[in-house]
């Protein structure tokens, strides 16, 4: 059997999806190098609510991503302590459309291992005194709120701390690639202009909404759809748990209590290029709209910031608006198409980034001929505030 220190694994892309694969990779013992063309977290992960998924959300239409969601959300609260406001969330039902989604929603996360509690209007109200005083039921959930950069910042930080090796504002500009097997990557610094090689036994493409760009390097396809979504901060935490609507995920549905602001999201799209996404101004404006329906006083606080990030869907060319499809993610050995040496793992959410690391590291072992079980399970994570330091320790 091979040891994993004979083997140097390349990751391309420095958001929550490449973060933990290094910091999985680091742990069994490979050498590792992970590159990423902007900051880390520079991506859609940087971009995010901030939700902890409880992956209620998902119980109904979605069971798969709904399981790996509450089955991450207990991981990521052991592992990475104090990264996250334990304030769960609530569904809650307005109209007596949404009420009729009670039982399927109840039923949905039973299914998939998520706690429920129901609670009356009175309770709800007395909970979150902001809710829409229509609200008819609410169901609380284990969602929570986090930082969306600090928790890949902890994987990053744990890898380096193993070994890994972090290079920011460096861009794959091409693969290396030689009778079918692809050995390494052409990069960009873009802080000093240079280009050159890197080498590798294996590379992986994490790269998010941009997978389908980096696997046409390799001459492959992966079925990535990039699908944008806008979200709104407003000015005042007008709750302090995570507010959803109790009914099928749709437009604006969200609010995300983030220390002295909330955020309402969102809405969902797709496009071919994930660098150029627009804000369109009627989605704030739907934002504004849904998510007064939940929380009044949302709908006239005083807007901060308005964005937009594209979610790396798996899922055919044919999907319309993104919603269709799932959030659970697949890694891909290209070995399949007569690619050795590449593998790309895309889709998922920032909550299942963990997950998505094992699936791939588990995939690396097999490629390479490694015996080295997955350990981030257990392993507590160092506090994003390493992350800094032990760069600057590489040269940063
Ligand atoms: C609007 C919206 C809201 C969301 N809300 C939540 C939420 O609340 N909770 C949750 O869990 N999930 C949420 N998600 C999903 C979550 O944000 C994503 O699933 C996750 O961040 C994807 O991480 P990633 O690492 O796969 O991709 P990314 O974060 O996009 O990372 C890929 C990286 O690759 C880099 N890259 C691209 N090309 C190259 C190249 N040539 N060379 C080097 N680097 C390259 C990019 O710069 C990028 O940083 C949301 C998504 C959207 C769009």
């Amino acid at each position: 059997m091979s040891r994993a220190s004979d083997f140097h694994v390349l990751i391309i892309g420095g958001g929550a999806t490449g973060a933990a694969l290094a910091h999985d990779l680091a742990l069994r013992g490979f050498r590792v190098t992970l590159v990423e063309r902007g900051e880390v977290t520079s991506g859609t992960t940087g971009r995010h609510h901030g939700l902890l998924h409880s992956g209620a959300r998902y119980a109904v239409r979605d069971p798969e991503s709904a399981r790996e969601c509450i089955e991450e959300n207990f991981i990521l609260r052991r592992i990475a302590p104090d990264s996250f406001e334990l304030n769960d969330g609530l569904f809650v039902a307005i109209t007596e459309e949404d009420e009729a989604y009670l039982e399927p929603f109840l039923e949905g996360c039973e299914t998939c291992g998520i706690p429920t509690q129901v609670l009356t209007r009175e309770q709800a109200l007395q909970m979150e005194p902001n809710l829409n005083p229509k609200v008819r039921v609410a169901v609380r959930v284990p969602d929570g709120t986090m930082d969306a950069m600090r928790l890949p910042l902890r994987f990053l930080a744990t890898a380096l701390s193993n070994g890994a090796v972090v290079r920011p504002f460096t861009e794959v500009v091409d693969l290396l690639r030689r009778n079918g097997t692809v050995y390494g990557a052409r990069v960009r610094n873009h802080i000093t202009g240079r280009e050159e090689d890197l080498l590798a036994d294996v590379v992986v493409n994490a790269a998010g909404p941009w997978a389908g760009r980096i696997a046409a390097m390799a001459g492959v396809d992966v079925p990535v759809r990039p699908s944008p979504g806008v979200l709104v901060a407003v000015e005042g935490r007008w709750t302090n748990m995570v507010i959803n609507r109790l009914h099928p995920a749709g437009d604006g549905d969200i609010i995300v209590p983030q220390r002295g602001l909330s955020i309402i999201g969102t809405t969902s799209w797709v496009v071919e290029d994930p660098d150029h996404l627009d804000v369109p101004p009627d989605h704030v404006r739907r934002m504004f709209e849904k998510g007064a329906e939940m929380v009044p006083a949302v709908g006239h606080a005083r807007l901060w910031a308005a964005w937009s990030a594209a979610r790396p869907l798996v899922g055919s060319r044919e999907a319309s608006t993104g919603r269709e499809l799932s959030r659970t993610f697949k890694c891909f050995d290209h070995a399949s198409e007569g690619v050795e040496g590449f593998v790309t793992i895309v889709g998922g959410k920032a909550t299942t980034a963990r997950a998505m690391a094992e699936t791939t590291a588990d995939v690396v072992c097999r490629k390479v001929g490694v015996s080295a079980p997955c350990r981030t399970r257990e392993v507590t994570l160092l506090p994003h505030t390493a992350y800094y330091d032990l760069l600057t320790t590489q040269g940063f």
